[in-house]
């Protein structure tokens, strides 16, 4: 059976240990035969990130903090410099400072507003215009949001602006950049327990919730999220832009909870 990436070649931003939904994308990517790179945020998680990289074959493990221009200028020459095209690019990164996913959303700092979107909505932009000169044949830019973006899940807060920033910016990015053939879409995934959505004040509550209400009665596997990355980045995906798709056992359909 034929490969749905292959000849493809995909950079992943936003691995950082074999839970992220990046790693997800990144073995899925690998199955479909796709050639795979992966970027890691600083020193720290680079050994992580290579013992990963390693298991998926990744051909590049490259530094990236997208808060820092200049990292993202040297990635794009490091690419550049290695004679790198791109057909794929996986932004799966959002931040935001523990506390204001626990108080009272009201009390937002400007400080914790700033950062939230700067890492989790901004960066997509900023990297999208980077790696562009790098996808010559067009391609798929594909970002990760969360059902917070457009309706108030409880402590989700700032991360839920942030994500209602990056699902307008992936509009306003597919607009401009349609004309090059590059695509740029989400995935709304349902909750999945990764180290970020920890972080997140009672977020067990939310996928108990998810698993008793929503219609396929379960939470979301990565590896289902992972296979729609691959669909929108393969020739199947090439109608599709500017879109948010939901993969999240089909929660955001549901009106009155629990009836
Ligand atoms: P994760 O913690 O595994 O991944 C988040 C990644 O963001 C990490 O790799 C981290 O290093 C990276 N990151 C943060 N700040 C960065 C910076 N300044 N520069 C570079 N990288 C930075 O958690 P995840 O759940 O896999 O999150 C991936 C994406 O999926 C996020 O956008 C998240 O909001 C989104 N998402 C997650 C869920 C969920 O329930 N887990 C649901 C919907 C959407």
């Amino acid at each position: 059976m034929s490969q749905l990436l292959e000849g493809k070649t995909v950079l992943i931003l936003g691995v950082a240990n074999k839970w992220s939904i990046a790693y997800a994308i990144a073995e899925a990517c690998k199955r479909e035969g796709g050639k795979v790179l992966l970027t890691y945020q600083g020193e720290r998680q680079q050994r992580t990130v290579e013992d990963l990289g390693a298991d998926v074959g990744a051909s590049m493990v490259l530094n990236c903090d997208v808060t820092r221009d200049e990292e993202i200028g040297t990635l794009v020459e490091q690419l550049k410099a290695a004679g790198v095209t791109l057909d794929c690019v996986v932004h799966s990164i959002a931040f935001a400072n523990r506390e204001d996913l626990s108080r009272p959303f009201q009390q937002t700092s400007r400080a914790g507003f700033g950062l939230a979107l700067d890492v989790s909505a901004y960066s997509l932009v900023a990297v999208s215009n980077a790696l562009a000169p790098l996808m010559p044949n067009g391609g798929s830019i594909l970002t990760l949001s969360y059902l917070g973006a457009v309706r108030v899940v409880p402590n989700y807060n700032v991360m839920g602006v942030a994500k209602a920033a990056l699902e307008a910016c992936v509009r306003y990015l597919a607009n401009e950049m349609g004309a090059a053939n590059i695509r740029v879409n989400a995935i709304s995934a349902g909750p999945i327990k990764t180290a970020s959505a920890r972080g997140i004040k009672d977020f067990s509550k939310v996928l108990d919730g998810v698993a008793a209400l929503a219609p396929l009665k379960r939470v979301t596997d990565p590896a289902e999220v992972a296979d729609t990355a691959v669909f929108l980045a393969s020739h199947l995906g090439r109608g599709v832009t500017g879109n948010v798709l939901y993969v999240d056992a089909g929660f955001q359909v549901m009106g009155l909870l629990g009836a």
